[in-house]
Formats: structure tokens, sequence, C-alpha cells
């Protein structure tokens, strides 16, 4: 199966939806195992049906723990195509204007937000008000301050706010972090992040300012950002940032092509990292220690995931990522079940207090104080 990043690069984004391989069924699905499972079902409603929620529906057909149940879409013609693929009914079905009527619904538990960056604030606090869960795809938000109001939102609403971070249930990625806590690395001393691909259509939410956020940081540099936190065990207290632009067509005013950035740690252990727009080839996390190191390469795309450490090739088994966030996601809402890293709307604040300091040292050219607590 292709990576997303050989999609991206071959096709443009725009085109994906048109052009998505069967995602099941090619790999083994840990939580598949439970075929007994009969506790409670999280019934999930997708808000935006483009590429990526097509995959995450595609992906919940194998879920044990949670059901696709619902759509909202400003696209009558993709609610009557996924009516009749996945039998949901009209009752399930909203739009953008309405769909905060979702509260009267007893049928729906929670909404996955898989809209532009930009759209995730507001429609995750009217989905909070409607007193569902929310989980919003990432970046949770478009900065710190709209991601901490989100938290506040479903916090005073008591509905739960989860992220769509799929690597926090990926079997290698798992591994890895196990040895890290076992010390099998040593003291850990460097992380690696490079994140990456030649974006397509000029014309895509990706590369507006407004529905982005930003640029390549917003969308793939987060997931270096993310990594950097959960491969080395700890959180940055500085960071360092450097922009290149090489179009200035393509990419406008507030929309980044290539950062890179640098963070320190409070052991003293350093990263550094490479976000863009513009470069192929480019997944791949390295961590360092005293007594080994980890590669994951493929590190974040959809698989297989692959890496080895200073111990050999990691074999754990190959899963569809978002089956396994989906049913583990269902614990933890039903359950309190509480995953090895946190996928909450807290946890989601932290990497977009990261992003806001990335971006103040690019701007200001300053070594930029990073306060996470
Ligand atoms: P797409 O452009 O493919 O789909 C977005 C969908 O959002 C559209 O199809 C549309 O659905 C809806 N939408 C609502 N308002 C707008 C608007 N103003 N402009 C464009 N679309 C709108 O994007 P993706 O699916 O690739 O990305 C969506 C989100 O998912 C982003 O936040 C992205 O970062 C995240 N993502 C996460 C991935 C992961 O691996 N975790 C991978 C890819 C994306 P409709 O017609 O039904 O209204």
């Amino acid at each position: 199966m292709n990576s997303r990043r050989d999609f991206l690069q071959k096709i443009g984004v725009s085109a994906l939806a048109l052009h998505l391989a069967p995602l099941v069924g090619w790999a083994n699905n840990t939580t598949n195992n439970e075929k007994t499972y009969d506790g409670k079902v999280l019934r999930v409603a997708i808000m935006g049906l483009g590429s990526y929620g097509t995959r995450v529906a595609e992906a919940m057909q194998s879920c044990t723990k949670a059901k696709l149940v619902g759509v909202i879409s400003g696209t009558p013609s993709k609610v009557k195509a996924w009516q009749s693929k996945y039998g949901i009914p009209e009752k399930n079905c909203y739009n953008y204007e309405n769909f905060d009527n979702i509260k009267n619904n007893p049928d729906i538990d929670a909404v996955y937000v898989i809209t532009p960056n930009g759209l995730h604030h507001d429609q995750v606090i009217r989905i909070a008000k409607a007193g569902k869960h929310a989980i919003s795809e990432k970046p949770m938000s478009v900065n710190a301050q709209q991601g901490q109001e989100m938290v506040d939102a479903c916090k005073k609403a008591g509905v739960k706010l989860l992220v769509g971070y799929r690597m926090h249930f990926e079997p290698k990625t798992l591994e890895v972090i196990r040895m890290r806590q076992a010390g099998e690395f040593g003291k850990i001393m460097f992380f690696q992040g490079q994140c990456g691909f030649t974006i397509g259509d000029p014309t895509q939410w990706r590369l507006n300012k407004q529905l982005a956020g930003g640029g390549a940081i917003m969308d793939i540099g987060i997931y270096a950002i993310n990594g950097s936190r959960y491969m080395t065990g700890e959180e940055p207290i500085w960071v360092t940032a450097q922009e290149t632009k090489t179009d200035h067509e393509k990419f406008k005013e507030g929309v980044d092509e290539t950062i890179q950035f640098q963070f320190g740690f409070p052991s003293g252990a350093v990263a550094s990292c490479l976000s863009t727009y513009n470069m192929n080839n480019l997944d791949r996390f390295f961590l360092d220690g005293g007594k080994g190191f980890a590669e994951l390469q493929p590190s974040t795309g959809y698989g297989p995931i692959q890496g080895r450490t200073h111990k050999g090739e990691l074999t754990q088994p190959i899963t569809t990522h978002q089956t396994v966030q989906m049913d583990e996601m269902a614990g933890i809402i039903f359950e309190n079940k509480k995953p090895i890293v946190p996928v909450d709307g807290e946890e989601a604040v932290k990497d977009l207090k990261i992003i806001d300091a990335i971006y103040l040292a690019v701007k200001t050219g300053k070594k930029v104080d990073i306060k996470l607590s």
C-alpha cells in the first residue's frame, strides 16, 4: 500500500478522495481479536466527508467498540453516498447549519471533526454545547488560546475531548516508548524528526492561512513536535527556529513552506526537526541515547511503520491506525481507559503552545522559552 506522502506527491491532496486504495483488510488489527466484545459501542458521526474522513470511515468498518452511525457535511451528494454505503439513517444526517440539533439525537455519542484546521475550534465548541463527546483531528486548532477554549468548553459541558493522534496507538512506536521507559537506550541525548512532502494543488485549503492556520508545521511538522515529546518522554523548554521559503506564490504570507526547529529539554537532551511542504521522502524519527538508538522510517505515515533499534528490527504487528484509534477511544470515553501517551485536549494544547513558540522564534530570530504548564 502506498504511504500518504507517496499519494500526496503524485496526485496532490485535493484529489485524494478519488484515489483511495482499499484501506482495510491488509493489516492485522489488534483490537479485532476481541470478537466477543459485548460492551458499550461508541456511536460516532463524522463531520467533514473529505479524504481523511473517508479513510476513517473505511477503517471504522473493522472496529469492535466504535461504529459509524452519522454524518455532518456540506455536500448533500456525499451524504447520500455515505448513507447507502454505510447504512446511515436520514435522522443521523446533518449539515453545518443544523448540527446543533444533534443534542436531541440519543443515537449519537460522539462527533469526529475532520474538517480544515481553522474550523475545528468553533465546531468542537458547538458539539460540546450539544452535549456530545468531541474527537478533533490534528492540529486541534490553530493556536493555543483557541485550543484552551475548546478544552474549557468540553470540560464545562461534561464531555470528553480527544484528538486523532493515531501514532499514540501504533505498536512499533509504543515499543520504542516501552524500551525508553525501561532504560534500554540509556540517558536520552538526541531526537531528530523529519516530516514533509511536496504539496500539490496550490488552491487547496492547506495553503489558505485562514483555513489551515499556517502551513507545513500545522499539517505535518506537528508530527515531529508531538513525536519529539513521546519519543524523548520530556517536554521542551526552549525552541529556536528558521524558515526557508522558495515559492512565495504558493506559500503566501503566514503559510510556512519549510521550517527547521530545535528544542532543548530539561535533562539537557536536544532535538533537531524539519517540517516541509516542499521535499519528499521525509518521514523519519531517530532517537539516540547513551546505550542505544531507535529509528522509525516511515515513522508517521499510514503504514506499515518500520523501524529498528540497536537490538535489531522492530517486529510488532502492522495495524490500521484508525481502526485501533477508534476502538481505543471508545475505551477512553466509556471505561476511562488511560492510553500510554495521552490523546486528550490538554495534550493537543501543548503541541499548539509549541507551534505558537516556533512561529515566534521564526519571527524574532530568538530562542523562545516554552512553558507548557
Ligand atoms: P479534505 O479537504 O480532504 O476534507 C475536508 C472536508 O471538510 C471537506 O471534504 C468538506 O467535507 C469539509 N469542509 C467543511 N468546510 C470546508 C471548507 N471551507 N473547505 C474545505 N473543506 C471543508 O481534508 P482532509 O480530510 O485531508 O483533512 C481534514 C482534517 O484532517 C485536517 O485537520 C487534517 O489536518 C486532518 N488530517 C489528519 C490526518 C491524520 O493522519 N491524522 C491525515 C489527513 C488529514 P464536506 O463536503 O463533507 O462538508
